[in-house]
């Protein structure tokens, strides 16, 4: 029944994505005059904004509260923190000169804002009777990218990146944060159709300055991974580097607890990459800025074809006034086929074909994006069956794209099956682990793969480590990454 392919889409994925974003006109790369640096154009605007709107949403809901800083960040308030700045240091963009004159101090583009924000914290709060509080911003970060970049995915002005700060009193409050913070994101990631695996990263691979850090990866795809969200235990790392001490409730002084917890661009990406197919993008019916487009198909007779029209303007407001985001497509000097190959590329949830036939018999003829199949039904029964029409999309793409990430993750207890599995399909490899170092980068060296880390939450596993022989206490993940 589905008539769309996904050839294209999975065997040349990066081809695929950089057609995708200029064919649908979502975000101009390449072109502008420094590396790793993008426009979005107003289609690519109208998705990013659906998608802020419902992150900003989800926060506010759970009490956050939105607030903006400054862009610039001082050297000595940045190295304030010696993991952190040690973690950033090569990917620091920095202000030295103001007009001709050189500055007394450097001045970094942020990269991330907990130096800043745990500072302003430290000002702001004096006792745990102002805890907690919870802060996000939603701005440009930079990041000097040395590996290649790639549009949304490895960018070197994260233009959408959502940033959430919180402090707390007790080590207890900051890890029920984090488990508030995996929630939003569940529901976030839901609400876009995106499926995610959850893991907590090795320490090898945690956030600069954090305690842990448990991450939000889902499956391109090309098979490989991409990390799409992070939440991080800050411990008491930055309040102490920041001298940030609270009256606690014994009446003593002590360094509260944080947490942060961010998502970016890939987001975007995310939804574009996973629900796409070869005719281009297909949206979730709750994000696509237009949901319907109206077809007219003129007709050999004048008369007709102007009766069409008028037709069309009639089912045009019926469905704006049911609160359908619906356009019509009067442009005269474009085929209806042309049409459908703009709309579908841009992936409007339904199209809505619109000849004679309709207009003399009161019907419309629906089309679904996702699965290409057609129906008509009468004028009167439009609205009802487009909505329905909106849930059967929205249904679908969630299971396809869980499908395809649950058909990605592979449970392996040999090195062998390890190595079929990522050569084969990708996606990611559970490995039964015994908790070393040195038996990960064993397989990622011998793979050629990285570690995502451990089921999150954790998960007892059977068996041994492949790789020494001891008894497994959970499964290591590894994959090829984005
Ligand atoms: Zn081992």
């Amino acid at each position: 029944m589905v008539k769309t392919k996904r050839e294209r889409w999975h065997n040349n994925f990066s081809e695929w994505f950089d057609w995708i974003l200029d064919r649908a006109e979502i975000y101009d790369y390449g072109r502008y005059p420094v590396k790793g640096m993008g426009v979005w154009m107003p289609y690519g605007f109208q998705i990013r904004r659906r998608v802020t709107d419902l992150l900003r949403k989800l926060l506010d809901e759970t009490g956050h509260e939105e607030v903006l800083f400054p862009l610039l960040i001082p050297d000595w308030m940045l190295a304030k923190e010696s993991e952190h700045v040690k973690g950033f240091e090569d990917e620091v963009y920095w202000v030295t000169h103001g007009g001709l004159e050189e500055l007394d101090q450097k001045l970094a583009l942020r990269p991330t804002s907990e130096t800043p924000i745990t500072y302003y914290e430290s000002l702001w709060v004096q006792s745990y009777k102002q805890l907690p509080r919870k802060f996000y911003q939603i701005v440009s970060v930079f990041r000097y990218e040395t590996k290649a970049t790639r549009p949304l995915i490895r960018v070197r002005e994260i233009s959408m990146f959502k940033e959430a700060h919180t402090v707390h009193e007790s080590f207890e409050d900051a890890e029920s944060q984090v488990k508030e913070a995996i929630d939003v994101y569940r529901k976030f990631f839901d609400s876009l159709g995106i499926p995610y695996i959850i893991s907590r990263r090795p320490d090898w691979d945690k956030f600069a300055g954090a305690l842990y850090t448990i991450a939000f990866d889902t499956v391109m795809p090309d098979g490989r991974t991409l990390q799409i969200g992070t939440v991080h235990n800050l411990g008491q790392n930055f309040t102490k580097a920041f001298s940030f001490r609270i009256q606690t409730r014994d009446e003593k002084f002590d360094y509260p607890w944080q947490t942060s917890y961010g998502v970016s661009d890939r987001v975007v990406a995310t939804l574009i990459a996973i629900h796409g197919d070869d005719v281009g993008l297909v949206l979730p019916p709750d994000i696509a800025p237009t949901q319907a487009v109206i077809i007219p198909i003129p007709s050999q007779s004048e008369e007709d074809s102007r009766k069409v029209l008028e037709y069309s303007r009639g089912v045009l407001s019926t469905l704006l006034s049911s609160g359908i985001r619906a356009k019509l497509d009067d442009r005269e000097d474009t085929t209806p086929g042309d049409k459908y190959y703009y709309w579908d590329a841009k992936g409007v949830p339904v199209r809505v074909e619109i000849g004679p036939r309709e207009a003399s018999g009161s019907t419309v003829t629906i089309v679904r994006r996702d699965t290409l199949e057609k129906r008509t039904v009468p004028l009167s029964e439009a609205v009802g069956s487009i909505k329905k029409t909106f849930d059967e999309i929205s249904a679908y793409l969630i299971e396809r794209a869980r499908k395809f990430l649950a058909d990605h993750v592979s449970r392996v207890s040999s090195l062998d099956e390890a190595r079929k599995a990522i050569n084969e399909k990708g996606g990611v490899i559970e490995v039964p682990w015994c908790g070393s170092e040195e038996c990960a980068v064993k397989v990622m060296n011998e793979l050629q793969v990285k570690s995502l880390g451990t089921p999150w939450p954790y998960e007892r596993a059977e068996g041994t480590c492949p790789v020494c022989g001891r008894p497994a206490v959970t499964y290591m993940r590894f994959s090829r990454q984005y």
